[in-house]
């Protein structure tokens, strides 16, 4: 990728560039726990962005994308707003960097990458830590801090892309490092790294390539009961909530209310417990967790689906470690700790399986923790 990317670049352009990269991420655990004030648990992976970039000493920005194979040429101000949705991720980082007073001027890009796309990895906010992190780099002395470099990728979602989220994966994506993963307090923004280099286990991503469209949006309901039944225990989150609390109020609220409550309560104290299990080398522990994420998110916050516990199932009869839905739920991955002897079987099985069942092959991708945002 390296060697297209500065190929390319020596075509279209006459500066010698730099290299930066950012990387797509995966939650190992903690999931719809974001909006309750909990823990998320995300690291970066090994696939990632890439960009060569060059000042061009003019107030324009001409960029090209390898993988969409055009190019792209935009001014700074914010009427200069291009149309590509690609493209928009670029500006918007520009502009938010500008916003925050930051120095931005000119420069050649070309970039590419391999986070697949709308997959679950995010690899628009690779795209955006990548950018940040360069423009921190060549113009800003570096002063801006790493995690208001996932602030910009996060607002530039909001306010070039329409797309309303959280700060976890320009986090993850700006700030991981090899063998570790991190944990943020999405109440105070804190965050611990702990270790994540197995040995003997791995990470396997399988994507169901389905998405159900549902509705009555179901995530809008979730936070509704989950704030409902804060508001209740007289608390701001379900952050301070435990078992025994929601049980005292249990006659007062509704079933549904009281299942996703419970989940996210016990979400909250299975990310503390892989921590723990992490620290000591027990992977074990850490699967069974993730198991237990699972049936949580499917049977009591209910955002599973048909082809995602299948998937679980399939992991559970092949004896895999861990494996739960990762993300929002209704489609996309699940994320699996496989022992390494154990993959091949595991997804061929599960490859075999799932296609004979639904008619498609789901697709696999094995990860490593690595490195987030850096200069090559
Ligand atoms: P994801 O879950 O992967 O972040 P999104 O829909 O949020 O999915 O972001 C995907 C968008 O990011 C793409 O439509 C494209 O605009 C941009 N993008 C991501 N990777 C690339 C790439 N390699 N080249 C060009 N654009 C990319
Ligand atoms: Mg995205």
């Amino acid at each position: 990728m390296k060697e297209q990317i500065l190929s390319e670049f020596g075509k279209r352009f006459s500066e010698s560039p730099v290299l930066y990269a950012s990387a797509g991420r995966i939650n190992l655990i903690g999931e719809h726990t974001d909006y309750n004030g909990g823990f998320v648990f995300p690291g970066a992976i090994d696939k990632a962005i890439m960009a060569a970039i060059a000042p061009n000493d003019s107030d324009r920005v001409n960029v090209f994308s390898i993988d969409i194979d055009e190019e792209v040429s935009f001014g700074l101000r914010e009427e200069d707003a291009p149309t590509q949705s690609w493209a928009r991720y670029i500006f918007g980082v520009c502009r938010e960097v500008q916003k925050r007073g930051g120095v931005v001027k000119g420069f050649n890009a070309v970039f590419a990458g391999n986070v697949p796309l709308g997959a679950g990895l995010s690899s628009s906010a690779a795209l955006e830590s990548c950018f940040a992190y360069a423009l921190n780099d060549l113009y800003n002395e570096n002063r801006i801090d790493k995690f208001e470099l996932a602030r910009i990728g996060q607002s530039t979602e909001h306010n070039y892309c329409g797309v309303n989220c959280g700060i976890m994966d320009q986090f993850a994506s700006v700030m991981g490092q090899k063998g570790k993963l991190m944990r943020l307090d999405c109440r105070s923004m804190e965050f611990e790294y702990f270790p994540f280099a197995p040995e003997e286990y791995e990470l396997v991503l399988i994507d169901s390539r389905v998405k159900h469209e549902l509705a009555d949006s179901p995530y809008n309901k979730r936070r509704q009961s989950c704030e409902r039944v804060a508001a209740r225990l007289g608390i701001e989150t379900l952050r301070d909530a435990d078992m025994e609390k929601l049980e005292a109020i249990r006659d007062e609220i509704s079933a549904e209310d009281y299942s996703r409550a419970k989940f996210v309560i016990e979400e909250k104290e299975r990310v503390l417990a892989v921590c723990e299990a992490l620290n000591r080398d027990d992977y074990e522990t850490v699967g069974k967790k993730m198991y237990e994420t699972h049936q949580g998110l499917s049977k009591d916050y209910e955002v599973s689906c048909e082809e995602l516990d299948f998937l679980n199932d399939v992991a559970k009869e092949c004896g895999v470690t861990g494996s739960r839905i990762m993300g929002g739920g209704f489609g996309g991955c699940t994320i699996n700790l496989v022992r390494k002897d154990l993959t091949e079987r595991f997804t061929a099985t599960a490859t075999e399986r799932f296609n004979a069942r639904y008619g498609h092959k789901p697709q696999i991708y094995p990860v490593v923790i690595s490195d987030g945002a850096r200069k090559l």
